[in-house]
């Protein structure tokens, strides 16, 4: 276990999926490569937007970034359905604090290629105070001894860590 643990996008994301996958996400368990779900998200990802991407690196995170025009900056993140739509607004909002720490206001924007649509996301107190929460909590079970117990849910089915889980 790394002693400074950087809470990333990513795990924000999966916090509002499963506590579990945080937790081997953030020690670096590393998933089942051959899971074919998650071929088709990385695909997706690199191949959609391509022509208008530019990216901002901040340390430890990389954004695309949509436009800089006179609406002020707007930055993107694309995944693969809007299933777990929740979670991808929260992933979203965290990027945006983290501009907004470095004096960077922005909007996001969050695009479901397969299904033609987008969504903006602007940051609320009330979304900054669940980020908050979210970001202690991730800590907190991020430095457990032991990862949370599996709990069977509809992710499972397409999780890379689903063998570790279930078999
Ligand atoms: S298989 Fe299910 S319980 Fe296990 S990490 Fe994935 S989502 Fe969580």
């Amino acid at each position: 276990m790394q002693e400074n643990l950087n809470v990333t996008g990513t795990l924000i994301w999966y916090y509002f999926i499963c506590h579990r996958e945080v937790w081997l996400m953030a020690r670096n368990v590393v998933p089942d490569q051959d899971n074919s779900n998650v071929d088709l998200g990385r695909f997706i990802q690199e191949q959609s937007y391509q022509r208008e991407k530019k990216e901002i690196n901040l340390g430890h995170i990389k954004l695309d970034v949509i436009s800089r025009g006179k609406e002020g900056l707007v930055i993107g993140e694309v995944k693969k359905t809007s299933k777990s739509e929740a979670s991808a607004r929260m992933q979203l909002a965290y990027y945006l604090s983290e501009l907004e720490k470095l004096g960077l206001k922005a909007k996001g924007e969050l695009r479901f290629p397969k299904e033609k649509r987008r969504e903006i996301v602007e940051l609320t107190d009330e979304l900054r105070t669940k980020l908050d929460l979210a970001v202690r909590d991730i800590l907190r079970i991020a430095y457990l001894e032991k990862p949370p117990g599996p709990i069977k849910i509809k992710y499972c089915k397409n999780c890379a860590y689903a063998e570790f889980c279930w078999s």
